[in-house]
């Protein structure tokens, strides 16, 4: 089939067409240059913005009162423009939309920017947004625009974080390349970092052990979203149980495919070289597999 016949045409009146607007639609517009919005009120009571000299219900002139109303509104219905043209109010996609401004009775067309189409449906609440320069058109407003709902605040807070007494030993053997942990003298468990109370006999912890730094992986995961602290992605967090320790501590998993990685393994700390420690857990780099084998947990 062939295409159809078209042609473009345009209906202009250069320079504009000059109509009266009656008194209504005068004195509405009038208050938009003063950056009001009114609308008429009927015999009945409602109020009609835009104003119309009669009642479209009831065919009667309407009373002559004016009522403020808005600025704000809600939309009742809209449609979005992905592709505004170039008569259009914004030269971004934004919707159309019938706005039925608070006090008002019927609903008003304008157009609304809110960025996408999901940022405005029936129910959204919506202020004009003023010209700068008003003359006394309906584009004084040159468009409505949600109600702002939400800010992006940039969140960075600096701090000092200083170790009690427990983590202070902890972090000095650490330094040395020791894990301290501390001895229950009731039920005998050791924890590693060391604390300075038993959580199972609530009662201080007065002797310290030095534990090796080897020790067998209980459980892990592999993490596919990139960490600072991570060499890589894949990476494998894992809970290590030192030797000679009952709980155990959490590190990273390396020198070793992600894939490979399983419990019951045996690792050892792998540490920075001696001139770089600090009193900090970035000291271990990560624990290695000893090749060692498995153990039964
Ligand atoms: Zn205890």
């Amino acid at each position: 089939m062939s295409d159809p016949l078209t042609a473009e045409h345009v209906l202009e009146f250069p320079g504009g067409y000059t109509r009266s607007t009656g008194p209504v639609i005068g004195r509405f517009l009038t208050e938009l240059r003063a950056g009001r919005i009114v609308g008429a009120r009927t015999a009945e009571g409602r109020v009609l913005v835009p104003p119309l000299e009669y009642d479209p219900a009831t065919g009667d002139p309407v009373t002559g009162e004016y009522v403020e109303v808005g600025p704000a509104g809600t939309v009742t219905a809209c449609a979005w423009v992905a592709e505004p043209r170039p008569e259009h109010p914004l030269d971004r996609p934004f919707a159309w939309a019938l706005i039925k401004l608070d006090g008002a009775d019927t609903a008003l067309v304008h157009a609304v920017d809110a960025g996408n189409p999901k940022a405005v449906a029936p129910g959204t609440r919506v202020w004009p947004v003023w010209r700068g320069e008003r003359s006394g058109h309906i584009t004084d407003i040159s468009c409505f625009a949600p109600e702002v709902t939400r800010i992006v605040s940039p969140v960075r807070t600096p701090y000092t974080l200083q170790a009690g007494g427990a983590l202070r030993v902890f972090l000095e053997g650490i330094r040395r390349g020791v894990f301290i942990g501390g001895r229950c003298a009731s039920c005998g468990q050791v924890y590693v970092p060391y604390r300075l109370s038993c959580p199972q006999c609530g009662i201080a912890i007065g002797e310290q052990v030095e534990l090796p730094d080897t020790g067998t992986i209980t459980t892990f995961a592999i993490n596919n979203l990139p960490d600072p602290r991570a060499p890589e992605v894949p990476f494998v967090s894992a809970y290590v149980l030192l030797d000679g320790s009952d709980v155990p501590v959490i590190a990273l998993v390396g020198g070793i495919p992600a894939h490979e990685v399983r419990q019951g393994m045996r690792v050892k700390a792998e540490w920075v070289p001696e001139s770089e420690r600090t009193a900090s857990m970035a000291n271990i780099r990560w624990f290695a597999p000893t090749g060692e084998p498995d153990v039964e947990l």
